[in-house]
């Protein structure tokens, strides 16, 4: 049996398991297991010693782990730009961070370059993290707007130290708003259910017309900042396909195989159904 995974605190709501299953099933993969361990954060050395000394060939990593997991593994590029690992190849010990990669991904899947885009980036977390540097590598003006300023400013100069990504501005959302721009990224948690009707962008900030917004939240997978956007003359794509590209991408990585991406948002889109049924 091959064996890989995704290790959290709690993990039990995590939606990996369900999309790695049904890529393995769509590809006959049955000699393949991708389980959840909850790992409690004060022995997260030990509790990573233990799927590696069982043979897991790699494991994902989710909230609280990834930045603390970096003292763990060998960080590639992208894990020590975006500060944080969410995959660990144990054959090799590298952790990496697939999350811009699938957000890019995502982005080209939808039909938008985003080379050259004026993005506006909002929040500075994790999420945001890989988002600045993905539209950064690839050639996008990057604003960031974050409710606090400082976490933004210590972003940019993260990237700048870490990745030698530059021009990268921090401001103010009445700021952000006087600005042409043609993508918006939410990377905030607001709008995640359960507070549904909350939208990133304030209220008597005039919203922009006929911009794209991409919101990584995908429950509920219409936000209201979506609605918004779209109220507004606008094009808006909700945060699930990134979620399955990024977890594409580590699959690929420890299987060599490329797994069917629709076969993976399909499931992830059953999942959260039955969850918004229950
Ligand atoms: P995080 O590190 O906790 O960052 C949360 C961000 O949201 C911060 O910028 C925070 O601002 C902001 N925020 C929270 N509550 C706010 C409020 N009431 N008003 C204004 N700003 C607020 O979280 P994360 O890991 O970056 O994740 C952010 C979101 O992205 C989550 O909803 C997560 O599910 C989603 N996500 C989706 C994918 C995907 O594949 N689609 C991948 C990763 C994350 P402060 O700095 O001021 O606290």
């Amino acid at each position: 049996m091959n064996r890989v995974g995704v290790i959290g605190f709690p993990v039990e709501h995590s939606l990996s398991p369900i999309m790695h299953d049904a890529a393995f099933d769509a590809l006959g993969m049955s000699d393949w297991l991708y389980d959840a361990m909850a790992i409690p954060p004060d022995i997260l050395r030990l509790g990573l010693r233990e799927p590696r000394d069982h043979g897991y060939i790699g494991i994902n990593v989710t909230v609280p782990h990834k930045e603390a997991v970096m003292a763990f593994v060998r960080p590639d590029e992208k894990a020590r730009a975006i500060g944080a690992v969410n995959t660990i190849d144990f054959r090799s010990n590298i952790g990496t961070n697939t999350d811009a990669d699938g957000f890019i991904e995502d982005l080209r899947a939808n039909g938008i370059a985003p080379e050259g885009q004026s993005a506006l980036v909002l929040g500075a977390g994790g999420a945001a993290r890989a988002a600045v540097y993905g539209l950064a590598r690839v050639g996008a003006e990057v604003a960031i707007v974050n409710r606090t300023k400082t976490r933004a400013d210590r972003l940019a100069a993260h990237l700048k130290a870490s990745a030698g990504i530059s021009g990268v501005k921090v401001m103010t959302l009445d700021e952000a708003a006087d600005r042409d721009m043609s993508l918006i990224v939410n990377c905030t948690s607001v709008g995640l259910h359960p507070e549904i009707k909350q939208s990133p962008w304030i209220h008597g900030v005039p919203f922009p017309e006929g911009v794209t917004v991409y919101d990584m939240v995908y429950r509920p997978a219409n936000t209201a900042l979506m609605q918004q956007c779209v109220a507004h003359g606008g094009r808006a794509i909700g945060g699930l396909g990134m979620l399955a590209r990024q977890g594409a991408i580590a699959f690929e990585l420890w299987t060599g195989v490329q797994p069917p991406v629709d076969v993976m948002i399909s499931a992830l889109r059953d999942a959260l159904e039955e969850v918004k049924d229950s």
